[in-house]
C-alpha cells in the first residue's frame, strides 16, 4: 500500500461488533474474562486497548515497521528507550537536541550512571572517536531542532551496525511522510505524535516503531510495567489526525518553501536555516533521504538584542507565539526562552541557538496571509 492509503486505513477495519467504519473509542480500563485467562486478547488497558492497538498498527505501517507502540508523550517514549540501558553504558547523541531530551539525559539518566556524549553528528566521522565497548546507543534527531542540521541516517546506521550499537532516530520534525529511518538502517524510530502525526495541537502523545521482535517485547514490557501509555481518547485523536497527514504535509512543505524564500531575501534576516536551500551545508543528504524539506524554518534577525527579538516575536497576528510545532496553525517560537531554556547558554550558542533566533512551524493557512504577517512583523 502507498502512504496515503496506509494513513487512512492501516490498522483499521470496520468494528466487528457494530460495523462502525471509524475505530471506536474503547473507553474501558478492563475486559471480561470468561474464565481466568480466557479473553479476547485484552485484559487491562495499561497493557492493551483496542483503540490504541489500531493506532499502533497504523503507526508501524507509516514507518514501514513491523511493530508500533504509542506512549503518553514523546518523552515517555524516549524514557522507555533509555531504560534499555544499564549503569556504565554510553550514548552518543547530537549537540542540538530537543531541550526535553537533553534535560532527561543529563538530569535523570546521567544520575543512573549512563554517560552521554553530545557531539556534532552531522559529520558521521565525528562519531568513531567516541565509540568504545560501553557504547550501546546512538540517538539522533534530523532535521535537528532548531538549527535544521541534517544527519546522514544511512551513514550513521552503517557505523552503528558495524559496532552493534542500537540506533534510534527522533523523526518528529520530518514525520513519516518525509522520511523513514528504518528503511535507512535505524533500529528504532521515535516520534512526538503531539506534532505532525496528531497535527491539530489537541493532544500530547509519543510513539516508537521497530522491526525487531525482541526489542518490541522489551519495550512493550517497559510500557506495561511502568505505565506511560496513552488513553483511548488521545489514541483516537491521533488516529484521526493521521488520516490527513499526507495532505497536511504537502501543504506544510509548499508553504514552508515560500516562507523560506521570502525570509532569505528579506533585508532584516541574517541567518536562515531550512534544508531546502542549495547552500544549506547538508542539502545533498536532505535531498537524498527526505522526500521534501518540511515546514520548519529558523532564522536570526540582523543586530537584534534579546529585547528586540522578544518584541518582534510578540508582533505577529497570524503566527501564534507558542511552544510546539506540526499543527495546522502556524506557530512562532523563541528557542532561547522557550523550548531550549534548559540547555546551558555556552552549549546552545555553540549550536547556533542565539538570542535573536526565531523558529517557525509553518502551518497550512493561506500563504498570502502568512507572508503578509511576516512582512508586517519584520517592517
Ligand atoms: C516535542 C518533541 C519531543 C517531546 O515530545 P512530547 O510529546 O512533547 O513529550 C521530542 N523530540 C522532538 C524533536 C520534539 O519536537
Amino acid at each position: 500500500m502507498k502512504f496515503a492509503t496506509k494513513a487512512i486505513h492501516a490498522g483499521q477495519e470496520p468494528d466487528p461488533t457494530t460495523g462502525a467504519v471509524m475505530t471506536p473509542i474503547y473507553q474501558t480500563s478492563t475486559y471480561w474474562q470468561k474464565q481466568p485467562g480466557d479473553n479476547k486478547g485484552y485484559e487491562y488497558s495499561r497493557g492493551t486497548n483496542p483503540t490504541r492497538k489500531a493506532l499502533e498498527d497504523c503507526l508501524a505501517a507509516l514507518e514501514n515497521a513491523k511493530h508500533g507502540l504509542a506512549f503518553s508523550s514523546g518523552l515517555g517514549a524516549t524514557d522507555s528507550v533509555m531504560k534499555l540501558l544499564a549503569p556504565g553504558d554510553e550514548v552518543i547523541t547530537g549537540d542540538d537536541l530537543y531541550g526535553g531530551s537533553y534535560r532527561m539525559f543529563t538530569k535523570i539518566f546521567a544520575n543512573y550512571g549512563i554517560k552521554f556524549h553530545f557531539i556534532d553528528i552531522s559529520k558521521p566521522e565525528n562519531i568513531a572517536p567516541y565509540i568504545n565497548e560501553k557504547t550501546k546507543l546512538i540517538w539522533l534527531e534530523t532535521p535537528t531542532n532548531p538549527t535544521m542540521k541534517i544527519i546522514d541516517i544511512a551513514g550513521v546506521a552503517r557505523i552503528a551496525k558495524a559496532h552493534q550499537i542500537l540506533l534510534c532516530v527522533d523523526n518528529t520534525f520530518a514525520s513519516p511522510y518525509l522520511q523513514n529511518p528504518i528503511d535507512l538502517g535505524a533500529d528504532l524510530v521515535m516520534h512526538s505524535a503531539t506534532k505532525y502525526l496528531g497535527g491539530h495541537s489537541d493532544v500530547v502523545m509519543g510513539a516508537l516503531m521497530m522491526n525487531d521482535d525482541e526489542l518490541y517485547k522489551k519495550l512493550w514490557f517497559f510500557y506495561n510495567a511502568t505505565g506511560a501509555t496513552p488513553g483511548p481518547m488521545d489514541s483516537f485523536l491521533v488516529l484521526r489526525g493521521i488520516k490527513t497527514l499526507h495532505l497536511r504535509m504537502k501543504a506544510h512543505c509548499e508553504n514552508g518553501r515560500q516562507v523560506a524564500h521570502f525570509l532569505k531575501s528579506h533585508p532584516k534576516v541574517d541567518k536562515i536555516y531550512w534544508p531546502g536551500f542549495e547552500d544549506h551545508p547538508n542539502h545533498d543528504i536532505a535531498k537524498k533521504q527526505m522526500r521534501d524539506f518540511g515546514g520548519m524554518i529558523s532564522f536570526t534577525i540582523k543586530g537584534a538584542t534579546l529585547e528586540d527579538t522578544y518584541k518582534l516575536a510578540g508582533s505577529f497576528k497570524v503566527f501564534t507565539l507558542a511552544e510546539s510545532l506540526g499543527g495546522v496553525e502556524s506557530l512562532i517560537n523563541h528557542p532561547v526562552s522557550m523550548t531550549h531554556g534548559s540547555i546551558p547558554k555556552e552549549l546552545r550558542e555553540k549550536a547556533g541557538v542565539v538570542d535573536s533566533l526565531l523558529r517557525l512551524s509553518v502551518g497550512v493557512e493561506d500563504i498570502d496571509d502568512l507572508l503578509e504577517d511576516l512582512k508586517q512583523a519584520l517592517s
